[in-house]
């Protein structure tokens, strides 16, 4: 007799899009996929109007444990991510004190493990204490039980050029990734929100896109000089994608992110003043989240990431210059991608799952998750509804925190349920 709890019968799922098939979750694995399963002891889960996805992997989370529990905990964070459907995050390393070490890196791991929301996959800091002086133990946390492949100072900038060729000769060794936060420090000193006619008008220290710019066209030319990987995160504007897309006909290993709120929303939301909007790289122009759509599609870019960043009210509560910088993501990317990719017919189902699954999981080298749902597949599966709307209601979040520029706001969709190895984290929309 199979245990009920670790066997799920899902019945006229659309897998991807296609035609509605049935689908067993048993052992942690899928177990088949097909008409009238043999299902014996299996709990049932109704998949009429669902789409399943493999489970969803972001590489860029800030789940701010140790030091800002204040903010998100590794619990909390991996709970918003289960309802957003992700089944594996990497967690950065902006942490206090810095994952610049195997110890930190473990320790994240390991609070992952405890909280069995989501896989955690700590990201190690590039220079130690995110200084951007001296590399640190790169090899030590690759070798750590966190094993880590993803390498960042995210939030801040590797601007030193030798420091980035000396990271980049360095995680050839693992076969690991250097993935930059793009911002020319000295360009961006003071800025506020993107710069053009209407940061003038505002008031506020205008952010160039060249900042942006300039260290993605370096970092590029450096990865090819060094013949290593390079990633480079929340791609913002048009300029840079069109650098990603000369990189990648080239031939040079650089993959990118563009996140959802990227996707979605234009700097035209900064004349409100209201801090919510305010994030880093800041939004952009509407021509601008236009190539980043075009660039999601084309395959420019690689992936959808959410740089999921909570902050308490105190730190966003405040007038724009004082307030910190960034948003919630996990819990409405995958709205947003509906809402601006899939819904105008610029990805199909298929390719969220390349967006927002495999693609990610390869860039990582995670290997249990971003696998195509068959037969002996880690059962990592989101079933989700397409056909709702919901309003956002920033109460309603798993996160510590409230820092969603959505509430209010209209989307598509809804996570039904979430399977990690086999075993529900979500269930009819709740944490299971
Ligand atoms: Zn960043």
């Amino acid at each position: 007799m199979t245990d009920p709890t670790n066997s799920y019968l899902i019945t006229g799922v659309s897998v991807l899009g296609g035609d509605p098939t049935d689908l067993l979750l048993r052992d942690g694995v899928v177990a088949a996929v097909g008409g009238r399963l043999d299902a014996e002891g299996a709990e049932t889960v109704d998949g009429a109007g669902l789409i399943a996805l493999p489970g969803l992997v972001d590489l860029h989370t800030h789940l701010r444990e140790p030091g800002r529990e204040d903010a998100e905990t590794v619990l909390t964070g991996t709970q918003a991510a289960a309802l957003g459907g992700f089944t594996a995050v990497h967690a950065m390393a902006n942490t206090d004190p810095v994952a610049d070490t195997a110890g930190v890196v473990e320790q994240v791991w390991r609070l992952g493990r405890e909280a069995g929301y989501c896989d955690v996959y700590p990201v190690g800091a590039v220079t130690v204490g995110l200084a951007g002086e001296r590399l640190a133990e790169l090899g030590a946390m690759a070798d750590s039980a966190a094993r880590v492949r993803v390498f960042s100072d995210d939030g801040h900038c590797v601007s030193d050029a030798v420091l980035m060729r000396r990271a980049l000769e360095y995680v050839k060794a693992f076969d690991g990734v250097v993935a930059q936060h793009a911002q020319e420090p000295r360009l961006t000193e003071g800025a506020q929100m993107n710069e053009g006619e209407l940061s003038g008008r505002l008031g506020l220290a205008g952010w160039p896109a060249v900042a942006e710019e300039a260290i993605i066209a370096r970092d590029c030319l450096l990865a090819a000089h060094v013949g290593s990987r390079l990633h480079v995160c929340h791609v913002s504007t048009a300029g840079s994608v069109e650098i990603v897309r000369q990189a990648k006909e080239k031939g040079w290993n650089v993959t990118a992110e563009a996140c959802p709120h990227h996707l979605l929303l234009t700097d035209e939301l900064a004349a409100t003043y209201n801090p919510i909007y305010k994030v880093n790289p800041p939004l952009r122009t509407p021509a601008d989240v236009e190539a980043l759509r075009e660039g999601l599609a084309d395959g420019t870019i690689d992936i959808v990431a959410t740089d999921h960043a909570p902050h308490p009210h105190e730190d966003k509560d405040c007038e724009w210059a004082a307030a910190a910088f960034g948003m919630l993501g996990l819990e409405t990317a995958l709205s947003i991608v509906q809402e601006t990719m899939v819904d105008p017919g610029l990805l199909t189902w298929e390719d969220v799952a390349e967006r927002m699954s495999y693609a990610p999981a390869r860039i990582g080298r995670v290997r249990d998750h971003g696998q195509p749902i068959t037969e002996g597949a880690p059962a990592n599966v989101v079933l989700y509804d397409p056909a709702v709307r919901r309003v956002v209601d920033a109460r309603d979040s798993a996160s510590l925190s409230r820092n969603t520029p959505y509430a209010g706001m209209e989307l598509p969709g809804r996570v039904v349920a979430t399977f990690l190895r086999g075993r529900p984290t979500v269930l009819d929309g709740k944490l299971a």
